[in-house]
């Protein structure tokens, strides 16, 4: 069972303390408080855990700082729509909000290979007007031989470059936690140029120490990757395992799902599981249409299979686009094939643009 306070609920008040009294009173009750940072107000969460089917709901609703209180329908006790009321996750990072209703895209690089590129990179996306990107610096590789990225020796040049192009938060993959520490300290070393949001990818999805340890820090938002061979329920369990740590700021992203039936497509696209997503959980939800289908082939139509499942997963109401860009794909040393061209990132964004106007019309047509 979960108690929601009034808004900006004082811990030192009168209200906070008998609300409180009472709940520690209840027989084989453990009480597990979580602080929730909403639309400009500051929630408390009091999650009640053991048997609570025989506690009465409307005494609970009576006590004086209570505002709700919601029955857990399922497993997911932080992260999960309890009820259709529920809000989604709500957080501003360096400046950009993230929730169920927004939309950011997040084109760059897959590896960051030299600076050349980063900085190639970071002039086109200012150019076009965006404030986030990926960088990859460290690299989960299938074969121990390939390029593993560049790690703590990139941080400070890219951080440095996306400070310079005004870029606010830049998606990296985390594969230890001593990654957060790398990252933290080139970034206070820089004096905060830009912000990361810490990527997990899909190789560790289910990395329970990695996710623990990410958990337990506050200072930066989270990007899960659903894992690709696992069911839906595991990776938004994984999830909750940030959470319960006590890290809320998370984004679950859908990257597609190794079957034997993905080909050609590097992996079945799975963003028709966008709105469920969004229906079970409160996280932001993103696709990753280059992981997802990981080619470059292009349709009858003259659009690329990337851009048809970057669009298909907009129109179902995405919050995030992480997608692959280089300057010089050929040259790319981590999924070159899959990488799209910068003289295409304009016109990606206008097709973005379409398909999210699409989005919010079906949104209108079917709230009336
Ligand atoms: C990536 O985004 O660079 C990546 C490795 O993705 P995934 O974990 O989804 O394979
Ligand atoms: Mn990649």
């Amino acid at each position: 069972m979960l108690v929601i306070l009034h808004p900006n609920t004082q811990e030192s008040s009168k209200e906070y303390k008998n609300t409180w009294d009472h709940l520690s009173g209840l027989k084989e009750i453990i009480l597990k408080k979580h602080k929730v940072q909403g639309k400009g107000q500051n929630l408390t969460e009091i999650y009640l855990i053991g048997n609570t089917s025989k506690i009465n709901q409307e005494e609970i609703e009576s006590l004086p700082a209570v505002e709700r209180v919601v029955r857990i329908s399922h497993d997911f006790r932080i992260l999960g729509r309890h009820s259709k009321e529920t809000d989604s996750i709500d957080f501003e990072y360096n400046g950009i909000r993230f929730n169920q209703e927004c939309l950011h895209i997040f084109a760059g690089l897959c590896a960051v290979d030299n600076h050349k590129n980063v900085k190639i990179m970071m002039q086109s996306l200012q150019k076009e007007g965006q404030k986030c990107t990926r960088m990859g610096a460290y690299k989960p590789r299938t074969n121990p031989y390939s390029f593993q990225g560049h790690g703590k020796s990139c941080l400070n040049y890219v951080f440095d470059l996306a400070g310079e192009h005004d870029i606010k938060v830049i998606a990296m993959e985390v594969t230890h936690e001593s990654h957060i520490e790398e990252i933290n300290d080139s970034l206070e070393k820089l004096r905060q140029p830009t912000g990361v949001i810490l990527q997990i990818g899909t190789r560790n999805t289910q990395n329970f120490e990695l996710l623990k340890a990410v958990g337990r820090q506050h200072k930066y938002p989270v990007l899960l990757k659903r894992g690709f061979g696992i069911s839906l329920n595991e990776s938004l369990n994984a999830a909750e395992y940030l959470a319960s740590e006590g890290n809320n700021q998370v984004i679950f992203c859908l990257r597609g799902m190794k079957t034997s039936f993905n080909s050609p497509h590097r992996n079945m696209v799975d963003f028709a599981h966008l709105p469920i997503v969004k229906r079970l959980t409160k996280m932001p939800v993103c696709i990753d249409p280059s992981h997802s289908v990981g080619t470059r082939e292009m349709s009858p139509d003259g659009i690329l299979d990337v851009l048809h499942s970057t669009s298909q997963g907009i129109v179902a109401g995405a919050n995030m686009v992480l997608v692959d860009f280089h300057p010089s794909p050929k040259e790319a040393l981590v999924d070159g094939p899959q990488a799209l061209h910068l003289n295409e990132l304009g016109k990606f964004i206008d097709d973005v643009k379409i398909s999210r106007e699409a989005y919010k019309k079906r949104v209108s047509l079917w709230s009336k």
